[in-house]
């Protein structure tokens, strides 16, 4: 099983070794999407979690009973497809091919599976058809 999760780190545990726990404790493979986190400040990690499926919820059972706050992503991007106007410039900037558009008819395609949850379609989309999953709350 894969999941993809954000955890939000408050102040005081920044430097609480959680990924050691998950690797060493829980037999899960960490792959650190995103990082945004420095000592005494509020933080934020997007990972995907891989592992047995009963690994992985143990290692989100062990997640929630921390002090901090624990997204799973259910999607990794929400797409407003009603919005989307085909303009293509989400494709340009994705890194992992998650989103393409190809013939023959040249509509937006998404595959989660390959989204790095980098945020780049987000900036890029002029209508404002892409959104991040936590972003709605
Ligand atoms: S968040 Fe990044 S990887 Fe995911 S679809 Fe958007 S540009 Fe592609
Ligand atoms: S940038 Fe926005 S409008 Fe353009 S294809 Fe991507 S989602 Fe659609």
């Amino acid at each position: 099983m894969k999941k993809k999760i954000a955890l939000i780190f408050p102040p005081e545990i920044t430097d609480k070794p959680l990924i050691t726990e998950l690797v060493k404790h829980h037999n899960i493979v960490v792959n650190i999407l995103k990082a945004s986190i420095s000592g005494g400040k509020q933080g934020k990690m997007t990972l995907e979690l891989s592992g047995k499926d009963s690994d992985v919820e143990k290692a989100l059972e062990y997640l929630s009973k921390e002090n901090l706050e624990v997204i799973v992503y259910t999607d990794s991007v929400i797409r407003y497809e009603e919005q989307c106007v085909e303009c293509g410039a989400c494709v340009g900037v994705c890194p992992s091919k998650a989103l393409t558009m190809s013939a023959p008819d040249y509509l937006l395609k998404f595959d989660m599976e390959l989204c790095v949850l980098c945020g780049h379609c987000v900036k890029a989309c002029p209508v404002r058809a892409i959104t991040f999953f936590d972003d709605e709350a």
